[in-house]
């Protein structure tokens, strides 16, 4: 018999975990000295609202660092800021350019100390088993630098350029998963929960928008922008995969059980559709 198209499961509710929320937003806020600015920007030919942050950087969907060099400021937006109502649904293009070769040279900051690094080189094995892709660690010329930061996992979209470098911002917060999620970040992959066709598989629970409206108003726009969907100049003729490891919340973080891991990146509160997570 085949399946209505259904929700089949509230993920989990909210109480008990106004806790973790207050103690990560806190994190988060305690750790940079003055708000992100939602900035319009020109990006590889393409408009796009993204966040600049205290260091000057562009940031797309929290975790995506956009290639400085190919950022042309427009000027801070104010629409969504503005709207009463933040639109998930609406859809930005994204041009990623692929690595030209499967043979890439990474280099890890030598103030990693010996624990730290492990998480980087147990990641890029993950990558390099399951993948065709092949990582050589250098001391020179390296297109991937690992950078040891203070706080945060995040990367740059794909291919840096002939000379350029990808430089994956690593923080003593992020363990295996994270650092596999920011190599498929390097490698040229959006965020699962992201795609184009992702209303066909989840969709945010209605009481996430109020939540997040009522608890978080001073960073609702952010929360929202951060989930809204993209579209690369990529094909992806993969199927809509629950598992993946750019989805938020489908694997653990820290050691973070899967619901927990969910209210720590404060993002999607989830409901799926069609068949079991
Ligand atoms: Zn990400």
């Amino acid at each position: 018999m085949k399946l209505p198209v259904l929700l089949i499961v509230v993920f989990f509710a909210f109480s008990c975990k106004e806790k973790e929320w207050d103690e990560e937003m806190t994190y988060r806020q305690d750790n940079k000295t003055s708000r992100p600015i939602l900035m319009d920007v020109n990006y590889k030919e393409q408009k796009l609202t993204v966040w600049k942050n205290e260091n000057g950087d562009y940031l797309l969907d929290e975790d995506i660092k956009l290639y400085k060099n190919e950022v042309q400021e427009l000027g801070p937006h104010t629409g969504l800021e503005k709207s009463k109502i933040i639109d998930w649904d609406q859809t930005s293009q994204v041009n990623i350019t692929l690595w030209p070769s499967t043979s890439i040279k990474f280099k890890v900051d030598p103030s990693f100390s010996g624990s730290e690094k492990q998480p980087i080189y147990q990641a890029l094995n993950h990558w390099k088993t399951k993948t065709n892709i092949n990582f050589t660690e250098v001391g020179s010329n390296e297109k991937i630098y690992f950078r040891k930061v203070s706080s945060g996992c995040q990367a740059s979209l794909g291919y840096p350029g002939n000379n350029g470098i990808n430089t994956v911002d690593i923080s003593p917060t992020c363990d295996v998963q994270s650092v596999t999620h920011e190599i498929g970040h390097v490698m040229g992959m959006i965020h699962e929960h992201q795609r184009i066709n992702r209303n066909t598989y989840i969709s945010l629970k209605p009481e996430t928008f109020d939540f997040l409206r009522n608890n978080y108003a001073s960073i609702y726009t952010l929360l929202i922008a951060n989930l809204q969907k993209e579209q690369s100049n990529l094909e992806d003729p993969f199927p809509f995969d629950m598992g993946s490891v750019m989805m938020y919340g489908s694997y653990p973080r820290n050691n973070i059980p899967l619901q927990n891991d969910l209210i720590s990146r404060n993002l999607p509160l989830f409901k799926k559709k069609m068949g079991a997570w």
